[in-house]
């Protein structure tokens, strides 16, 4: 049996070597138009701020590491044709010196095909220092240019954003980020939680304008200012993180059906053509919050998409499961994440709902080196907790772990806040915050009911 995979990000790659875990014989070819492949893009913020040393080291293998398991990865090669009908596909293979077409078929196809930076329509986009940040190759190319200047303009402040904009401060240029919206990471955190972020950035010496969308780029040749409102900025290069579109090209022209952003697939990760499978950011999930399609560009979602059509194409059977789209970053000292939905997204959706909150310390009080942290958690009505939030300097990631657990199983607040959680001095509080915000949210729920 043949199996090709167009992609080599981390949903193209899972799929591969989970296919080679459960079947030692099956042809696997993998197809990218890049010539790295099993980096991790999520890393190269943290190259550009000087965490990680170099480039080289956010990449994890090389092709020749996967021909000793036996799969092919073909580089620099861009798939342009897709026949479901032939099961068969065309690619342009750039050996170095020429172009060449070749042909492939396939038994299953996998698309990995990921997602492209959205840019918007404005003026002076194609100027030279203007950057979309996605790929190592780009990577190295915001660095070089960054180390020849001074001036930067972020344009959004989602996730990619903010850790883009701190790498560059950190490298010493005056950065700005701008957002359209009223707050940054709108995604992920209500205006509340955000602006703690936030103001930790201007701590930080980041400037940060919000609620402005970019109007246009300015320079001859090289960009120079950029239009932000009524603002015109001094810009030496502009770092454009407006949100991601996913590339379904193939699959629509494979007759897969398309969803409101991205490629449909059923719980198998199969698209509605059956031998073609879909995985990563190019495909539309389930969210378990709203019982609606989401998107959900985080690296796990690749990942764990990527074990799933494995198993389905080898035989066994896997489901993938309605997102909660749980995430954490950190920023200089801070970490922040978030698990389920916003108190504002569940209220777009017509849910009642209320937050139990606490601000407490991340160790006892009297022990050196104590964090402030926040939680924010937000219940419906019926006390299930829906999502959190939590901003901290140290250990966010396993209280968003632990809450992701807690919303997946359908806990409710008071059942939370009669969980035993460990706990010493040196790294808990006797209750822990999230235990807090759980009693809260409890304690608003019975204040709501007598009213
Ligand atoms: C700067 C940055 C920071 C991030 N930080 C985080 C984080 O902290 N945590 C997290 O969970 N996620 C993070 N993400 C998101 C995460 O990296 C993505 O969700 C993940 O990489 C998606 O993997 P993918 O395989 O679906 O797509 P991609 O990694 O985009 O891979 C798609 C592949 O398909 C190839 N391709 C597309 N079309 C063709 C074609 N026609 N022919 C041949 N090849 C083709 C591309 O070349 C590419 O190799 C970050 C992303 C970025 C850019």
């Amino acid at each position: 049996m043949k199996v090709v995979i167009i992609g080599s990000g981390a949903a193209g790659l899972s799929t591969a070597s989970n296919i080679r875990k459960y079947d030692e014989d099956i042809e696997i070819t993998v197809i990218t138009r890049e010539s790295f492949i099993a980096y991790s893009p999520c890393a190269i913020p943290y190259v550009l701020c000087g965490k990680v040393d170099c480039f080289e080291d956010i990449v994890m293998h090389k092709p020749e590491d996967y021909l000793e398991k036996n799969i092919n990865i073909v580089i620099n090669a861009e798939v342009f044709e897709v026949s479901s009908r032939e099961n068969k596909l065309k690619y342009n293979f750039n050996n170095g010196y020429l172009k060449v077409v070749k042909e492939l078929s396939y038994d299953y196809l996998v698309i990995a095909s990921g997602a492209t930076s959205f840019i918007p329509p404005i003026e002076g986009t194609h100027l030279n220092g203007v950057f979309k940040i996605r790929t190592i190759e780009v990577g190295f190319k915001i660095k070089e240019w960054a180390e020849k200047n001074h001036n930067a303009v972020v344009v959004g402040a989602g996730l990619i954003g903010l850790e883009t904009a701190y790498g560059l401060k950190e490298m010493g240029l005056n950065v700005i980020v701008t957002e359209m919206l009223p707050q940054i990471i709108p995604r992920s955190l209500d205006p509340d939680m955000a602006s703690i972020v936030r103001q930790y950035m201007e701590n930080e010496g980041l400037q940060v304008i919000l609620g402005n969308p970019i109007e246009e780029i300015i320079g001859d040749k090289r960009v120079e200012k950029a239009i932000i409102g009524e603002e015109v900025l001094n810009a030496d290069m502009v770092i454009m993180a407006t949100g991601i579109r996913p590339q379904i090209k193939l699959a629509k022209m494979a007759g897969c059906d398309i969803g409101r952003w991205a490629i449909l697939v059923n719980e198998k990760m199969q698209t509605s053509v059956p031998n073609i499978y879909a995985v990563g950011d190019c495909v539309e999930v389930y969210d378990a919050i709203t019982g609606q399609n989401t998107q959900s560009p985080l690296g796990t979602t690749a990942v764990r998409q990527g074990k799933i059509a494995a198993k389905n194409i080898v035989g066994m059977s896997a489901e993938f499961r309605p997102v909660l789209n749980a995430m954490v970053s950190k920023i200089g000292q801070l970490e922040f994440g978030a698990v389920g939905s916003t108190k504002s997204w569940a209220v777009h959706n017509g849910m009642e709902v209320i937050t139990g909150k606490s601000k407490a310390l991340t160790k006892a009080r009297y022990y050196p080196g104590a964090k402030t942290i926040d939680v924010k958690m937000i219940c419906t009505l019926n006390g299930r907790i829906i999502g959190c939030q939590i901003i901290a300097e140290e250990r966010v990631a396993e209280r968003i772990d632990t809450m992701s657990l807690a919303i997946a199983k359908d806990v409710t607040c008071s059942e939370l806040a009669a969980m035993e959680f460990s706990y010493a001095h040196p790294v808990s509080m006797v209750i822990d915050p999230i235990i807090l915000a759980a009693e809260d949210a409890c304690w608003k729920l019975k204040r709501l009911k007598k009213m």
